[in-house]
């Protein structure tokens, strides 16, 4: 069972393991290509448990990947990134979530509160400069979680039908340059509707703000309910060119990437 204390981490950078072989990834990737969920999440138990870890915003997707990994392995250490911004309902579903499938969410938090984080600039910083906001409240603690639990890869809820940059740049498995790990993405061919079909069948645990429009949940300053017609990211950083939090978009390292 993953550890349920809030553990101060270090902002140092993480260790840089092994590298895969890139056919070794490549044939990892064809194989798992038209994979379902359940099996690429077992696929990566096998070959990276106990140094695998998810990351989860706690969105509909995320709650799926928990949901499956209460069933294969739920000792995967699964963490989220605890801004100081997120919603009450946000941090109420963590509850729900221990309670259902014994599965307790580490919050990882930034170095500075968001008092302190606010006095430092003078302000909100989500208003005027929101990349280094999520920057300073989720990249480098991502970071300095790495760091901490050393993982040799990450599982993320993402699907590519999100973003253009998801359906361009995101692979089922694929090496993250930003963090130096493997990064399996199980829910990548899914839609919303697979999302919203396997939550009903499986009574799996929800953020309540989706009855209220609010399609895609981040922290609270940032997100607002979609109005019809609208595609679900645009209630994310409304008004703002920023349609990604930084932790999925692909940096390129001596020619790798993704
Ligand atoms: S989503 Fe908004 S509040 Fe949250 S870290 Fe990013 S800019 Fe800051």
């Amino acid at each position: 069972m993953a550890a349920s204390t809030l553990i101060p981490l270090p902002t140092t950078a993480p260790s840089a393991p092994a590298r895969p072989a890139d056919p070794i990834l490549a044939a990892a990737a064809a194989d798992l290509a038209n994979a379902r969920p359940e099996d690429i999440l077992r696929w990566a138990v096998r070959e990276y448990h106990p140094r695998l870890l998810m990351a989860t915003a706690f969105g509909a997707e995320g709650c799926c990947l928990i949901h499956m990994l209460a069933e294969i392995e739920p000792n995967v250490t699964v963490i989220n990134l605890e801004t100081g911004y997120q919603f009450p309902e946000t941090l109420e579903l963590r509850e729900r979530i221990k309670a259902k499938y014994g599965i307790e969410v580490v919050y990882i938090r930034p170095e500075l509160s968001v008092v302190d984080y606010e006095l430092e600039h003078g302000g909100a910083l989500y208003e005027h400069r929101p990349d280094q906001c999520c920057h300073d409240r989720k990249v480098l603690p991502l970071r300095a979680a790495m760091a901490h639990y050393d993982p040799l890869a990450w599982v993320s809820a993402i699907r590519a039908d999100q973003t253009d940059n998801r359906a361009t740049n995101a692979g089922v498995v694929q090496w993250d340059a930003k963090f130096n790990v493997v990064k399996v993405n199980p829910l990548l061919r899914w839609t919303k509707k697979d999302v919203w079909g396997f939550i009903a069948k499986h009574d799996v645990p929800y953020n309540p703000l989706h009855d209220q429009n609010y399609a895609s949940i981040g922290c609270w300053p940032c997100t607002r309910a979609v109005l019809p017609g609208e595609d679900d990211r645009a209630g994310r950083w409304a008004g703002k060119v920023k349609k990604e939090c930084g932790l999925h978009v692909v940096e390129h390292s001596q020619g790798s990437g993704i």
